[in-house]
């Protein structure tokens, strides 16, 4: 497959906003910096932060085993996956393919960039219908979105059947590992190198404990990667986030820690739901949050409002009617989770 064919026709010669810290790049040598109009009195971020964030993505590719190259970075995933639809989807002639129930943001960015979608809803166990997907995409399919682990449903898909998406679709797929940290599955990570169209996108917003910062990974070929630096807003990604993801992922212990917290109490957790009397189906968990059929959705998410806790009431997606999804909290938050559920009658 040739992937610079799948490419929109004005982003095949689109030249790259050049900013100033691009045309001079160094900026911590000890020049007179007078090319960006900023105020050169100090703040800490009185300058323009670095285009490509080269510190974060040099601690990045060290972290995760891939070469700097193969990184982009955006103002949360959900920028990443914007300029992933904007870079292939021809406006109002292409479409994605999206595996519904999935997370929200596909269709919402589809539909902003005026990009048809085509959903083909998981089997009974949620994982994907291979065939029908494959026999649904058309010359206009460009993406096919995978969320491995699956938000809201929890599990990740059989790696066999992502594979086969990946070798046999006509496109671009794009696995979303917002929750691999929490996986017992391996990473696709490993496998880029073999896949000229395969694209995984990471987050430091779950695992990594920065959903305030905004910092959404990518992780492609040097080519798709190229392609997508050249779109990207030149300053997408603040100095103030750069600092805090660099901070972070120098305490990579302490994430670890605390990923194995979490599901030790996901776990606690899920053996306790057993017990609720009105909590009909558990389904397996291979991420922070557990989805539960409940005998009725609304009602129980009303009173669970009522008692100080919010979860998220899934009813609505498809194969999810009376589903709720509990992230796991605190030990002191998943023991309040309980009291209140076996109280509740
Ligand atoms: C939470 C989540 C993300 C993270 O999005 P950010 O914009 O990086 O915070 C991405 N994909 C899925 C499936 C998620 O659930």
């Amino acid at each position: 497959m040739k992937i610079e064919n799948l490419l929109r026709e004005n982003i095949k010669t689109i030249k790259a906003y050049s900013s100033a810290r691009d045309e001079y790049k160094d900026a911590s040598s000890d020049m007179v910096f007078i090319d960006a109009n900023e105020n050169p009195f100090k703040t800490n971020v009185n300058r323009y932060p670095d285009p490509q964030q080269t510190d974060v993505k040099q601690r990045l590719a060290e972290v995760k085993g891939v070469s700097t190259t193969q990184i982009l970075l955006g103002n949360g995933s959900d920028e990443v996956l914007d300029l992933i639809v904007r870079a292939f989807c021809e406006p109002n002639n292409d479409n994605v393919i999206t595996l519904p129930p999935t997370y929200g943001m596909y269709k919402v960015l589809a539909v902003l960039n005026a990009v048809d979608i085509i959903s083909v809803e998981l089997d009974n166990d949620f994982e994907p219908k291979v065939d029908e997907i494959l026999a649904v995409q058309n010359g206009n399919s460009k993406l096919l979105f995978l969320c491995s682990p699956n938000n809201p449903t929890a599990n990740s898909f059989n790696s066999k059947k992502i594979e086969q998406l990946i070798r046999k679709f006509n496109g671009i797929v794009v696995v979303d590992e917002a929750y691999i940290d929490f996986s017992s599955q391996e990473s696709w990570l490993g496998r880029l190198n073999e896949f000229s169209n395969l694209v995984v996108t990471q987050t430091l917003s779950k695992a990594y404990g920065l959903a305030g910062i905004r910092l959404g990974i990518c992780y492609a070929s040097e080519f798709i990667i190229s392609v997508l630096n050249k779109i990207k807003p030149p300053y997408n990604v603040n100095q103030l986030t750069q600092y805090k993801a660099l901070e972070r992922l120098s305490e990579i212990n302490e994430v670890e820690d605390q990923i194995a917290l979490i599901l030790k109490e996901r776990d606690l957790l899920i053996t306790e739901l057993n017990s609720i009397s009105f909590i009909k189906t558990i389904y397996p968990s291979d991420a922070n949050f557990v989805l539960a059929k409940v005998d009725d959705a609304d009602l129980r998410y009303k009173q669970l409002i009522d008692n100080g806790i919010v979860v998220r009431n899934r009813t609505k997606q498809p194969l999810c009617k009376n589903c709720l999804r509990f992230t796991i909290g605190t030990q002191e938050e998943n023991k309040k989770l309980i009291r209140t559920l076996n109280q509740l009658s």
